[in-house]
């Protein structure tokens, strides 16, 4: 084998991820001879997603998304404290003892996007979460911690929901809905963690009316934002996509491979050159 480490990244649809170029990026301004490469593993092929996992994890290691964070924490021998109150992990890699060890790096690459909306504040607040699959519960960990008033999670599987909220003992904080089609009860934030806006020709994830939100995240990205980050927009609603949260759960993940990085900032500079335009970067 050569002196080069292998990373990648394992999901369904994979395509339209921005990861392998990121992570290039970030790379190269570390120096570092690695490889890392996107690999579609179909919805539920545990065996495929065991053995991509284990063989990545043995070259460098990699991270899991969409629809596979929650099968990923199953897959561990080694579940850090995030995998295990969330259920669900997108960064893996080896143990020095030979162990598939995960984390979930969305929860804190969540935690400091959210910041990116100036003048929100978690605490106290009423969020309107949408989605209860992998994504969703490192939003609700984060809105717990962080003290939310009130979080209602909406799915299109209502059970799905009822299970983040069991499983995460969310109790008396969070109630469960289907996605509604609009916002009739006012709330401070809200998130979309459901696949819609991946692909051309999906719906909105949800209608926002004018003055019923204050605030939108869409951990969906895109070029120059998303369809619902533009609709939140023309509401009057501050919206943000997910291409901060991208980067700072990449940073988080290389921490994990690589050990305490030189120059933290450096590397998410890298990468947000690479995808945001004005910044030496492109947006293809
Ligand atoms: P997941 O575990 O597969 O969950 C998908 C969620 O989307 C479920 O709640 C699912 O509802 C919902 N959904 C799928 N199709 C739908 C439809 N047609 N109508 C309404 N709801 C639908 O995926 P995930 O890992 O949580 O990822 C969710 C999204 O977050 C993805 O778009 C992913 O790319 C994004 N994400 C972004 C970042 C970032 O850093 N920016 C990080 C993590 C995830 P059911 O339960 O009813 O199927």
């Amino acid at each position: 084998m050569s002196g080069r480490a292998r990373y990648g990244l394992l999901g369904d649809p994979v395509d339209h991820s921005l990861s392998p170029r990121l992570y290039r990026a970030a790379f190269q301004y570390l120096r570092t001879p690695a490889v890392y490469e996107a690999h579609r593993v179909r919805s539920g092929d545990r065996a495929g997603l065991r053995r991509w996992m284990r063989d990545l994890a043995v070259s460098g290691g990699g991270n899991v998304t969409v629809p596979h964070k929650q099968a990923a924490a199953n897959q561990l021998e080694v579940r850090l404290d995030d995998v295990r109150r969330t259920g669900a992990c997108n960064c893996f890699w080896l143990a020095p003892d030979g162990r598939l060890i995960g984390d979930n790096t969305d929860v804190g690459g969540f935690r400091s996007a959210v910041r990116e909306l100036e003048g929100m504040r978690l605490e106290g607040a009423s969020v309107l979460l949408l989605g209860a699959g992998g994504a969703a519960r490192a939003v609700a960990a984060v809105c717990a911690d962080a003290g939310v008033g009130r979080l209602t999670v909406c799915n299109r599987s209502v059970s799905r929901a009822e299970s983040l909220v069991s499983e995460m003992r969310l109790g008396d904080l969070a109630s469960v809905c289907q996605v509604p089609d609009d916002v009739g009860t006012p709330h401070d934030l809200v998130v979309n963690a459901t696949t819609l806006g991946l692909r051309p020709g999906d719906p909105l994830p949800l209608s926002l009316a004018r003055g019923r939100v204050r605030y939108a995240f869409d951990l969906v990205y895109g070029p120059g934002g998303t369809a619902w980050t533009r609709h939140a927009r023309a509401m009057g609603v501050a919206a943000i996509d997910g291409t901060v949260m991208l980067i700072d759960q990449a940073v988080l993940s290389l921490e994990r491979w690589l050990g305490r990085l030189p120059d933290r900032d450096g590397v998410a500079r890298a990468m947000r050159a690479e995808v945001t335009p004005g910044t030496g970067g492109d947006n293809r």
